[in-house]
């Protein structure tokens, strides 16, 4: 007989991984599918490195929900036994005129997270490898740090599947049918029948959902570049040097890991992006603009080659609130994404998010409703 599951979730990035993880802790019976595989190089969550930090500005719920998911984090390296996390800290350079660092200082302070504010001499002293022009203070988190992303989801996976997931490597086609879904079919025929489908599909949600979802998310192309630092340096490693976002150029970066190079992104969404078509080549001018960014906070490296660099999407919605709600036409499938260019971190507090609104205990945050969800974009979750 064809085996009936409780929960089917697609999508194995951060975000349907965890939630797989935690339906089975709560004894779903689950099946976790994926096109391509878990982490792999396509997917928002496929990088190699992810920033966690607590500061949202003055927004409780992610500061919340960032604390929740460090929590989770740990105990899941403790149980796995794998180190997923470094323990770099996380640098806010802020200008004086700068209200989102100011809040989030504030908001840090209120819940009791570990912070500091530091002058810009204090800055001088500390982290001397950066050049700190236009720069008046900064933020510390001492305990955020990084997240080995596509080595994360990959372990989260694995845990889940030995604890009684089923995994299937195929691509789950868009569902038809009325307003209860019965199965999904996969690009081979095969049929997965469950009683709850949860579609963790990141950038490719509006793919699937063109009608709902579609108008509803608007994924964006987004260049990260690595570039080398010089021999026997220690300036740019880990303990020395702290992940960092600066708020006058919108860039964000970590410092050299697994001996990759420094790592710096752009925060600002770029063009429309459609992650199963696009070729992932950084753009001459991204890449010129970032070289820019190097010499001005950098000027030592001002001249170092570029050693790798990645094209990833940020699966955004209208204001970068997750959307993790019930689908709007069919009752038993549930949307989980939304992740918006800030998600990682907070993958096994969406999991466990998710499992609890199907196991009908969870309390629906309003935030991640599909009612919200506008059809034109106005950022406000950084
Ligand atoms: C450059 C960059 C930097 C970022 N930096 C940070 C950061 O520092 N900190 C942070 O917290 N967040 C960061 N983010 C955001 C974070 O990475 C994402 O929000 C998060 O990874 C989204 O996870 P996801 O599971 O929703 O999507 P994904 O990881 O994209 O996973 C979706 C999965 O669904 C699968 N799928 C899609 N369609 C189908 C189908 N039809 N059938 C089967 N499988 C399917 C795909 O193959 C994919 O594996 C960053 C994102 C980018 C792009």
């Amino acid at each position: 007989m064809r085996q009936r599951y409780d929960v089917a979730v697609v999508g194995a990035g951060a975000f349907g991984a965890w939630a797989a993880y935690h339906l089975r802790q709560r004894d779903k019976r689950v099946v976790l599918l994926d096109a391509y595989g878990p982490g792999h190089s396509r997917s928002s969550s496929g990088g190699e490195t992810r920033i966690m930090r607590m500061g949202y500005g003055p927004d409780d719920l992610y500061t919340r929900f960032a604390l929740r998911s460090m929590k989770l984090w740990r105990e899941f390296m403790r149980r796995s036994g794998e180190q997923l996390f470094l323990p770099t800290g996380m640098l806010w350079l802020a200008r004086k005129r700068d209200r989102y660092p100011q809040k989030s200082l504030e908001t840090l302070t209120r819940l009791r997270v570990p912070c500091e504010k530091l002058p810009r001499v204090e800055l001088r002293k500390r982290f001397p490898q950066f050049s700190l022009r236009g720069i008046d203070w900064g933020l510390l988190e001492p305990e955020a740090g990084v997240l080995l992303a596509r080595r994360a989801v990959q372990a989260v996976v694995a845990q889940a599947v030995e604890d009684g997931v089923e995994y299937i490597g195929e691509a789950v086609e868009t569902p038809r049918g009325g307003s209860r879904l019965d199965a999904i079919v996969t690009n081979t025929g095969r049929r997965v029948v469950a009683d709850e489908f949860v579609f963790a599909c990141g950038a490719w949600l509006p793919r699937i959902f063109p009608d709902t979802v579609g108008k509803r998310m608007f994924p964006s192309r987004q260049e990260v570049c690595f570039f080398s630092v010089a021999a026997g340096s220690s300036s740019y490693a880990l303990p020395a040097m702290p992940a960092w976002y600066s708020y006058a150029d919108n860039i964000y970066g970590t410092p050299d890991i697994e001996n990759r190079g420094i790592k710096m992104g752009f925060d600002g969404h770029g063009p429309q992006f459609d992650p199963e078509t696009a070729d992932r080549i950084v753009s001459p001018r991204g890449l010129r603009t970032m070289r820019e960014h190097l010499r001005t906070y950098f000027p030592e490296l001002r001249d170092s080659p570029l050693s790798e660099t990645r094209v990833c999407a940020y699966e955004n919605t209208s204001n970068g609130d997750f959307l993790i709600d019930r689908h709007p036409d069919i009752e038993n499938v549930w949307i989980a994404g939304g992740g918006s260019g800030h998600g990682f971190k907070h993958a096994p507090a969406v999991g466990e998010y998710v499992a609890g609104i199907i196991c009908g205990d969870g309390r629906p945050e309003p935030r991640f409703a599909y009612a919200g969800k506008a059809t034109v974009q106005v950022r406000s979750v950084y």
